[in-house]
């Protein structure tokens, strides 16, 4: 079943004692557990601590990052081996800050893709265009491409591990959101790509995260687009209330 979720990238920030005081914020701020399912992803650092953290409150945890080999020479990088060993079993793929930079391209973001399918992770998956694709009205053809080259050679059965994230990059840390018209647009032209890839029942059942300056303030009107199902949350989900805010906006 298509699920919503928010999910709070929480980037370089945080501490280990700031990362425990914002945990023990969100718990406190959260009276019941929302409808959506909800995701934190704090630095590598902080991962294990949270973890230990979040032991029975229902809330998951996820990487920002993870390298695509399994182990060897690769000075400062995380496998998906140590992650999954530390109780992570969600990956953030492709941000467009990896992808910008740190020059990410779509090829090695889908060797990153099968590694985190070949073990057993499941992916949330972003990619969004650029203000001056947007000007030039190819943002259809650019977001295309980047689920074609990074996303589209994974099988039919692997489609349950996946969950997109359409971020357009004008809007990420900008404070301009876009439109609930433009994300609905958006969000609509991705799930019949994948339906037409590969088929109505996997295009139903994957759950589309809009991302960029979604706030407490306008969560609601996004999230209540047919086709938005949660939210990549950046700057908002650094701090609680507004997190859980934005948790509670369906
Ligand atoms: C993000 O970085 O994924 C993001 C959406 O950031 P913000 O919410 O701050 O725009």
């Amino acid at each position: 079943m298509r699920k919503k979720i928010v999910a709070g990238n929480w980037k370089m920030n945080k501490s280990l004692p700031e990362t425990g005081e914002l945990i023990a914020g969100i718990k406190a701020e959260l009276s019941t557990m929302p409808d959506a399912e909800i995701i934190v992803s704090p630095a590598f650092t902080n991962l294990y601590y949270t973890f230990e953290l979040l032991k029975g409150t229902g809330i998951k945890l996820a990487a920002q990052n993870m390298n695509a080999a399994d182990h060897g020479a690769f000075t400062g990088e995380i496998s998906a081996e140590m992650l999954k060993s530390i109780g992570v079993n969600t990956v953030i793929l492709g941000h467009s800050e990896r992808r910008a930079l740190f020059g990410e391209t779509d090829a090695l973001l889908a060797k990153k893709v099968t590694t985190a399918i070949e073990n057993d992770m499941r992916i949330i998956f972003c990619f969004g265009e650029e203000l001056k694709d947007r000007k030039a009205e190819k943002h259809f053809d650019v977001v295309l491409t980047q689920l074609e080259k990074g996303l589209f050679h994974i099988a039919k059965e692997n489609w349950e591990s996946v969950v997109l994230a359409y971020e357009p990059v004008w809007a990420i840390g900008t404070g301009e959101t876009a439109s609930p018209e433009q994300a609905q647009e958006m969000h609509d032209f991705i799930r019949k790509s994948v339906a037409k890839k590969y088929g109505d029942d996997i295009a139903d059942e994957v759950s589309i995260l809009y991302g960029g300056s979604v706030k407490p303030e306008n969560a609601q009107e996004l999230f209540s687009n047919p086709d938005v199902d949660g939210g990549l949350i950046g700057g908002a989900a650094l701090d609680a209330k507004s997190f859980v805010a934005i948790a509670n906006a369906f």
